[in-house]
């Protein structure tokens, strides 16, 4: 199998700019999708125009939405927060999504609590971008299994799924923006995570091959 491991992203300073551009062109963007909706389609010889206008504004939205998760937060919102709870919350929340692909997402932790000195709502963000991968990589689905072990000095939450594996190319690029291989992927999955993770001194690391890929995240134990 493939392994990498990734830095988290060097440049803060493209990321402020870049969750800054992706502030100023929500509000048009709103606006421009609110209008459209208020167009009465019927009296268009082309209607289905619109739905192709509709799938590329969801297509900028899904892109503002990475963007604007690599801004900082106006204060400083690191808390205590309990990892497991962090963890299950997600497993609720992305297995709906799981199901109807035939996907069981499995998390039984042997530990109860685990308090973590984090920013809560981005550490969500990294769990949720991992395993919307994990998801979309196992077309005939299966099993996704997300693990927390203590790894020397290191948390480890390990998503394993039964995907297809990233191909080799991708994974040499892989936290580079805009690298996907998906129709309507935004390619910032990845990056969003990564930066995330360098704020929290954490790294990311993936382990794949044709059997399914276990991304790692690494976050430093804090006492
Ligand atoms: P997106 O999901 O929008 O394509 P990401 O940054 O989240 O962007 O991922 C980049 C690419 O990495 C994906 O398009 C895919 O090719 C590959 N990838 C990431 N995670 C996985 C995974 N678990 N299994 C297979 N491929 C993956
Ligand atoms: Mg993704």
């Amino acid at each position: 199998a493939n392994q990498l491991m990734i830095q988290a992203a060097k440049n803060s300073t493209a990321s402020q700019f870049a969750a800054g551009i992706a502030h100023e062109i929500r509000n048009p963007m709103t606006a421009i999708k609110g209008f459209i909706q208020l167009i009465d389609k019927s009296k268009f010889d082309t209607p289905e125009y619109f739905d192709v206008i509709n799938g590329e504004i969801s297509r900028i939205e899904g892109i503002l939405t990475e963007l604007l998760s690599l801004a900082k937060p106006e204060t400083d919102i690191f808390r205590e927060a309990n990892l497991i709870d962090l963890i299950y919350h997600v497993v609720i929340l992305t297995k709906t999504q799981a199901s109807i692909h035939n996907i069981a997402i499995e998390f039984d932790p042997y530990i109860e609590n685990i308090p973590y000195y984090c920013d809560a709502n981005k550490i969500k963000q990294v769990l949720i971008n991992l395993i919307k991968n994990a998801i979309e990589s196992m077309k005939n689905g299966g099993r996704i299994e997300v693990e927390i072990t203590l790894v020397e000095n290191m948390w480890n939450i390990i998503i394993a799924d039964e995907g297809t594996g990233i191909p080799p190319e991708v994974l040499n690029n892989i936290g580079k923006p805009f690298v996907t291989t998906k129709e309507s992927g935004t390619g910032l999955g990845m990056m969003v995570c990564l930066e995330i993770l360098k704020q929290h001194n954490g790294k990311l690391t993936f382990n794949t091959g044709p059997n399914g890929t276990t991304s790692i995240i690494q976050l430093p134990f804090i006492k």
